[in-house]
């Protein structure tokens, strides 16, 4: 990817034009309709995926939470969630919950090819805390098996919408993963946690500063507090992460 510093001119100007006038034919070719529920996207929308309406039905996760992985909770009581995690993930929000059209729309982007609906999912995660100036964003790496089979890592392609709508820097660099891990869907918290131990590296380039891990869902947070570890190891001053959406736990967290 060419740098946002020589974005005027050059190779990376070249690029930008070419991707511009590939964008162009794509909504040329595409009819301008909502990605989930088919309807007509208003022009003022302009490049959106998604609609408006599919967007203001995404149900956002609310406080009161827990402060450090902003699983709800009634005030004053213990997180059971979070409990359990290695040192080193301070906190994590999500922006809306993973039920109907945030789950269609979460789908799309990751098994149907629809990397661009990301800018849709950035968008309603613009609110969340631990986005603020000067942080570095970090997307959650995918296993090199995965990644070549999608083509694309999806928070990857979240972390540079977010990016590029907050001017923030985005460093998918700093974090790889050093093992696949087998699928979590199965899994209990406690063993989610031993599956994904140790399954990241930092480099040393992260040494010093603020970071934010980017992802597309947090179930258990396992794979995000494995990231973290590894990033404090490398060096990190502090790591928060934000996800855009919240899947509810049919697992008691005992
Ligand atoms: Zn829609
Ligand atoms: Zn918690």
């Amino acid at each position: 990817m060419p740098s946002c510093a020589d974005a005027g001119g050059g190779a990376a100007g070249r690029w930008a034009s070419l991707v511009a006038a590939l964008e162009g034919v794509e909504r040329w070719l595409l009819p301008p309709s909502c990605l989930l529920c088919e309807a007509p996207v208003p022009v003022r929308e302009g490049d959106a995926l998604i609609c408006g309406l599919c967007r203001s039905r995404w149900a956002p996760v609310a406080p009161p939470w827990c402060d450090r992985c902003g699983q709800p909770l009634a005030a004053g009581l213990e997180c059971r969630l979070c409990a359990a995690w290695p040192a080193g993930l301070a906190r994590v929000r999500s922006a809306v919950w993973l039920r109907d059209s945030a789950r269609d729309a979460v789908h799309r982007l990751k098994y149907e090819g629809w990397w661009r609906a990301a800018d849709a999912l950035a968008e309603a995660m613009r609110v969340l805390e631990p986005l603020t100036d000067g942080v570095s964003l970090i997307p959650v790496p995918l296993g090199a098996r995965r990644q070549r089979r999608r083509g694309y890592n999806q928070s990857e392609r979240i972390a540079a919408a977010l990016g590029r709508r907050m001017g923030l820097e985005v460093r998918p660099g700093m974090l790889s993963r050093s093992r696949e891990t087998p699928t979590q869907t199965a899994l209990t918290p406690e063993a989610r946690l031993a599956n994904v131990a140790g399954a990241f590296t930092g480099t040393p380039g992260v040494a010093g500063r603020i970071c934010v891990l980017v992802d597309d869902v947090f179930t258990t947070g396992a794979t995000l507090a494995a990231a973290a570890a590894a990033l404090v190891d490398a060096g990190a001053a502090r790591v928060e992460a934000v996800t855009f959406a919240r899947a509810e736990l049919p697992v008691r967290l005992t």
